[in-house]
This record gives C-alpha cells, structure tokens and sequence, in this order.
C-alpha cells in the first residue's frame, strides 16, 4: 500500500496540460468511480481552469466533491512559486517566473491600440546562441511544459481581462518544444477555454525544417515569423548558428510552399546591425531571395540591455536608413517594430534574467 502512495504521489500531473477528453479518460483510468462519472466532468473542469481560470478544486462547484479530492490528490495545480512583476512607463509589463523546479523565466504583457498581447516563453534558456540575442547566453535548461507556458498567458488574463494575441517570442525556441507548444496552442485556442483565434497567435523561430513541415502536416493555421538578420547564409552563420543545420536554401522553399498551402502571410524578423547586415549587398540579396513571396519584413532595433539613448537613436536611425533602401528596391511591405518595455528590460532579447534596477 505504501508503495502505491509513493508511485501515485511523486509523478503529479499537471491539469492544466490536459484537453477536455484527456481529463475524463484520466478520470476514467485513475480513479474507481465509473457509476458516478459522467462525461461532461471533463468539459466542466476544463472550463473552470480554462475560461474561469479558478486554481481551487474546490471551488469546482459542480464537480462531486470525491473528485475534486481526487484531483487535488493527484495533480499539481500552480505552476509556478513566485511572480514578480514590473511595470513599464509604456504601460506593458513583465512578470518574472520561479518554476516550481526554481528555474526562472520572463513574460512580458504588452498593450497596444485595441490589442493585448502576451509575449510567453516557450523554454528555460535556448540551444541556439544567436550573436545578439541575451537568452542564448544562458544556454538551454529545459522545455517548458503547455501547462506553464499557458499560466504565463492566464496570470495577465487575470489581471487586464482577456488577451487578443499570444507570440511565442519570449525566451526559447518555440519550434525546438514542438509538442508542448502546439499543445498550448490548442489549450489557448480551445473553445471552451479563451478561445484566442489561430490567427492572432505567432511563432518565432530560426527556422526549424522538421518543424514547419509537421505544421504543414497538421493543417494549424498559426502565423510564422522567421528570424532571418542575414540574408546571406555565410553570413547568416555568423548572426544565426542555426544556419549551420538548417540553411536558407532550404528553408525559403519550404517557406515558400508553406504559403502555397496555408495562404498565411509569413513575417521575416530582421534585426538591423549596423556595419554587420544593413550595406547595400544585404539590401539586394533581401529583395532577391523574397522576390515572389506574400511576406512583411519586420525590422527591429538591436536592444541591450544598459544601452545609452543615444545609442538608441542610433539604432533606430540604422533601421529607418534600412527600411528605404528596401523600399526603393521595391520592398513594401516593411515596418519597424517598436521596442516596448525597454525600462524593465523586457524588449526583444533582453528576456534573460538581468538584475532589474526599476521597480
Ligand atoms: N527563438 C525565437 C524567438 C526569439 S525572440 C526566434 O529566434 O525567432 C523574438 C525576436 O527577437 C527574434 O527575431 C530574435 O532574433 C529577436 N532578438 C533577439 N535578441 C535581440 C536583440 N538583442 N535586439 C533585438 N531583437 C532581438
């Protein structure tokens, strides 16, 4: 008896993971109820975890109370043992998470015109080292579980109310976790949870081949951002080691066939280095390799963390200077993505856990 305690206690499950269907059929398996389940337990729970986002089984009013016994017996409910929040003057805001393992990871929350996105994380560390990127330097810890990367989404849900648009350009390579990721997204898209549309969400990534084409394969129609930074691939190796693994050459047809298929226009992130990837020979390799292809090319100024404002300005000139030589080439659909959260070091690759001054 008491090694059955010990099996069942020290693997708990995280509720929060599970689909609908999946919490009856653990209902069904684990539990010596059958007479008093009935199917639409699973629809109910998930719904107060989901769309209430109530963390108390207790509070499962209409769930018997052996089964809510049974599932705080069972499962493990929070996700993480600490948030520590940081406001931004720009109004976003990012939350710094302590796993319940103690690793630590960043969400940042982040207000715009109608929109409120969340930008979540989708792993402890990353493998992947970009030469510009903070998280890379930590290297790679671990995935993160569709459970916690879901709780970054619903701590801000429970705050601002309901979120319009999820991007998977936190810490992490999204397409490294594939399994835990597309499960968060089902989770999130869920229509009896918050239901936020396939469309509003993104994944940025290197460009992960096996990846897409399994996103191909299974029909999810997510938007796509690439981190190019380098239009040429000697180069490109030097920015983005992925390069080294999965080169543009292939990945461009691909991404190619990924837009005959699924009619969504892709996103190229473009990080502007100033003297590194902004000379003319990038800005025509750029217009070349997309030449055809229904995409946005979304610049974005090289944020450090401790940057002066001069040295802003400067980056954001470097992009600006960019953004119209492409134009003139004929490029158009070119914007520049502006860094928000910049005080709590919560913009773009600065999600690494730096020592926050503020707040
Ligand atoms: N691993 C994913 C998500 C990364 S974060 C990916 O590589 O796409 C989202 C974007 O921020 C990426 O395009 C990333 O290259 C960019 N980024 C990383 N470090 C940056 C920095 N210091 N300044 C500006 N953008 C950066």
């Amino acid at each position: 008896m008491g090694e059955k305690i010990i099996r069942g206690e020290d693997i708990k499950k995280e509720l929060l993971g599970l689909l609908p269907e999946e919490i009856f059929s653990t209902l069904l398996e684990e539990t010596c109820l059958e007479e008093t389940l009935r199917p639409f337990y699973g629809d109910n729970i998930f719904r107060w975890l989901h769309l209430q986002l109530e963390k108390d089984p207790m509070e499962f009013s209409d769930i018997p109370k052996n089964i809510r016994d049974f599932l705080l017996r069972k499962f493990s409910i929070f996700q993480f043992n600490r948030a520590q929040f940081f406001l931004s003057k720009d109004g976003s805001e990012k939350v710094r998470l302590t796993c319940l393992d103690g690793n630590e990871i960043e969400t940042v929350y982040l207000p715009y015109r109608g929109r409120r996105s969340v930008c979540v994380s989708s792993q402890v560390g990353c493998k992947w080292r970009c030469s510009f990127c903070y998280t890379g330097k930590m290297g790679f810890k671990r995935n993160l579980t569709a459970a916690e990367i879901v709780e970054q989404v619903y701590l801000f849900v429970r705050k601002y109310g309901p979120i319009t648009h999820v991007v998977y350009m936190g810490m992490g390579e999204p397409l490294d976790n594939y399994e835990q990721v597309l499960r968060s997204i089902k989770l999130l898209n869920h229509p009896k949870g918050q239901n936020i549309g396939m469309r509003r969400i993104t994944i940025s990534t290197v460009g992960i081949i096996p990846s897409i084409e399994r996103l191909l394969s299974e029909q999810i129609q997510v938007n796509l951002a690439i981190s190019l930074h380098n239009p040429i691939p000697e180069e490109r190796e030097c920015q983005v080691p992925a390069e080294k693994i999965y080169p543009l050459k292939k990945l461009l047809p691909l991404l190619r066939r990924y837009y005959r298929i699924t009619h969504r226009q892709i996103t190229f992130e473009y990080v502007v280095l100033p003297g590194i990837n902004d000379a003319n020979r990038h800005v025509r390799s750029l217009v070349k390799i997309l030449y055809g292809l229904d995409c946005k090319v979304n610049l974005i100024p090289y944020n450090m963390v401790g940057m002066s404002s001069k040295e802003r300005k400067r980056h954001k000139s470097a992009c600006t200077h960019f953004m119209s030589k492409l134009r003139q080439l004929g490029l158009n659909k070119v914007t520049i993505r502006s860094s928000r959260g910049l005080d709590i070091s919560g913009a773009c690759g600065q999600l690494g856990l730096v020592p926050i001054a503020s707040n």
